[in-house]
């Protein structure tokens, strides 16, 4: 069958060697990730001991959080938005990572059609075709 032909309906599965190359990114991927989820809680605990420190200088007792800034009430906000997406991220990794060792990877979860090695090689994660993401 020409080449041209396979590729119709979907991608060609990606090789064993490719597959071997996308676990050990994505395992440097999940050190990185694990790392900065340490970062982003030590951070929270940070801002959150600041947040009481601030408290107590304005109020006089640990009691009058409510009178702690704004500002910081926000980076604490914005630093537990951040922990959520780094944790989402590493459940991300992790997924694939288990694909790699059920085998499946490279295969769309939705439709079971291979994805484009380009696709896996610009979003590592990706367990399904774009057009198959929505519920994926
Ligand atoms: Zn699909």
């Amino acid at each position: 069958m020409p080449r041209q032909l396979e590729v119709i309906g979907g991608a060609e599965r990606v090789s064993a060697e490719f597959i071997e190359h996308q676990k050990k990114l994505l395992e440097l991927m999940k050190d990185l990730q694990i790392r900065e989820v340490t970062m982003a809680r030590e951070t929270i605990k940070s801002l959150g001991k600041n947040y009481l420190d601030e408290a107590t200088r304005v109020t006089g007792n640990r009691s009058g959080r409510g009178s702690a800034s704004i500002t910081l009430k926000n980076q604490v906000i914005v630093a537990e938005a951040m922990l959520s997406l780094k944790l989402l991220g590493l459940e991300q990794i992790d997924a694939a990572l288990d694909a790699v060792l059920n085998g499946k990877y490279g295969d769309c979860r939705k439709c079971d059609i291979p994805v484009e090695e380009a696709r896996l090689k610009a979003q590592p994660t990706a367990l399904c075709h774009v057009k198959c993401e929505s519920d994926c």
